[in-house]
């Protein structure tokens, strides 16, 4: 039974890096914004693998500007410092953004306040109610029980798109024959020297790895330990453990999976400190509460983004953000990791506005992890920098359409590209990066 309803210009469902960027673009457009995030913290795969740096935040070593900088920025300008550029560890990637944790969420939190974001945490959609091609209303729980939201506009930003899926919104799941990308269930080593742990200059430690799985103390599956230094001097991010045929979609895989990485997380962990350097007097903390996912669903958008138009380095004229993120596919199919460039040196691509508004749905548009992509592209643009910069181009739309009272459909590409300039967003519509 619906006990209680809300009247909303815009509601985000998600409150990951995409849903935060949707979120504070519409909060403080002056819209009355809604944000509903399932768990209790903001943040998405952030929260869930505590300690992940972003990534692609400086294509070509420039910022992307936007809601991206002024969050990084906020955290490099503390005293002392809670993030810092770094280069990364792995062929073909850019520098990425360190951070210290629980300050970045705290900071995001306070940027939805400051937003006016009425943010609703442990707070799960669950059905759109349509009303032609609309989205009337969208039923959602909380402890107290189902309650209806009716919002002028919705910004799906759930990582998994169930409400787009159930609106109808036409989808692909992993790379279209079933398999999506491994997931992962990552933690910190505290304690750990870095001199010594990082001394072979090997991010994968291979062949500490084929020790362990050849003397059986290790899963098969981890012949790559990608180890990389956390924010803090002393700390060691694993972001090794990663789960195969997993689908994101269903709890009862999800939690499979986090229990077969628990066990095989405080396996690594034992071997860390047994047989690699450095780590002798380090301790396993920030266990994540959930295995990270990567991929289930893409949705199908006005336009759907390909492998070929992003390694010919496509700069659309509706590109809301930059990006040079090699492809970036992690165990899909077999047990392999690939990081080949998707673009030359010295060069990036766009990600089109129209990859995140789906067809026919007049007051629906989404962000992030479930744009509309083929399984090449999708694999290059799904870091976290770019799923906010994703948000905050869906929050802006969303003003313009409410603003003209059209369908988000026929918004002025031009007059956003224009609006997300203003916004500090670098090297978009037809500008240079
Ligand atoms: C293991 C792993 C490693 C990665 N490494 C990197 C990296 O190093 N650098 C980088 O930049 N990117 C990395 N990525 C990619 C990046 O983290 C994700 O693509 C990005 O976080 C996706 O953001 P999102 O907001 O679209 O979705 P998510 O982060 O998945 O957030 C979705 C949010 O929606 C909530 N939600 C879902 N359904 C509902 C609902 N019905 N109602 C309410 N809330 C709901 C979820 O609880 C979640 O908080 C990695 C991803 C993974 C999984």
């Amino acid at each position: 039974m619906i006990e209680r309803q809300i009247e909303t210009d815009v509601l985000v469902i998600g409150g990951g890096t995409a849903g935060f960027g949707a979120a504070v673009s519409s909060g403080r457009l002056g819209l009355k914004t809604v944000l509903l995030e399932a768990s209790p913290k903001v943040g998405g795969v952030m929260a869930f693998c505590p300690g992940m740096p972003w990534g692609a935040a400086y294509p070509c070593d420039k910022t992307i500007g936007g809601l991206m900088e002024e969050l990084a920025r906020r955290l490099y300008d503390m005293n002392p410092p809670m993030a810092e550029k770094r280069p990364c560890a792995l062929e073909n990637f850019g520098p990425e953004i360190q951070y210290d944790h629980e300050v970045a969420t705290a900071t995001m939190f306070e940027m939805l306040e400051l937003a006016g974001v009425e943010t609703r945490v442990n707070t799960v959609a669950i059905k759109p109610v349509m009303d032609g091609a609309r989205i009337a209303s969208v039923d959602a729980f909380d402890r107290h029980g189902v309650f209806r939201i009716i919002p002028k506009i919705v910004i799906d930003c759930s990582g998994d798109a169930d409400i787009s899926a159930k609106a109808g919104v036409p989808f692909s799941l992993g790379d279209g024959q079933g398999n999506m990308m491994g997931v992962t269930l990552s933690f910190t080593m505290v304690g750990a020297d870095w001199e010594k742990v990082f001394a072979e200059n090997d991010p994968y430690f291979r062949r500490f790895a084929a020790k362990g799985i050849a003397e059986g103390r290790l899963h098969p599956d981890l012949h790559q330990l990608y180890l990389m230094k956390g924010f803090h001097k002393d700390t060691v991010f694993c972001n090794s453990v990663v789960i195969r045929g997993v689908d994101g979609t269903d709890s009862i895989s999800i939690n499979r999976a986090t229990q077969e990485g628990r066990r095989r997380c405080l396996q690594l962990a034992q071997f860390l400190r047994s047989d690699i350097p450095g780590f002798e007097n380090a301790r396993m903390t920030y266990l994540g509460p959930t295995v990270g996912v990567r991929e289930t669903r893409k949705l199908e958008g006005m336009h759907r983004l390909t492998g070929d138009e992003l390694s010919n380095g496509t700069k659309f004229p509706d590109g809301i953000v930059a990006c040079d993120n090699p492809i970036d596919d992690v165990m899909r199919a077999s047990d392999t990791m690939t990081h080949d460039a998707m673009v030359g040196q010295g060069d990036y691509y766009t990600l089109p506005f129209r990859s995140l508004v789906p067809k026919t749905i007049e007051n629906l548009m989404f962000a992030g992890r479930i744009i509309s992509a083929d399984p090449t592209a999708f694999a290059s643009v799904r870091g976290m920098p770019q799923c906010m910069a994703m948000g905050q181009a869906c929050g802006t739309a969303a003003s313009l359409a409410l603003k003209d009272d059209i369908p988000v459909q026929r918004v002025d590409t031009k007059v956003l590209i224009d609006v997300l300039l203003s916004q500090g967003i670098k090297g978009i519509g037809n500008t240079a990066l």
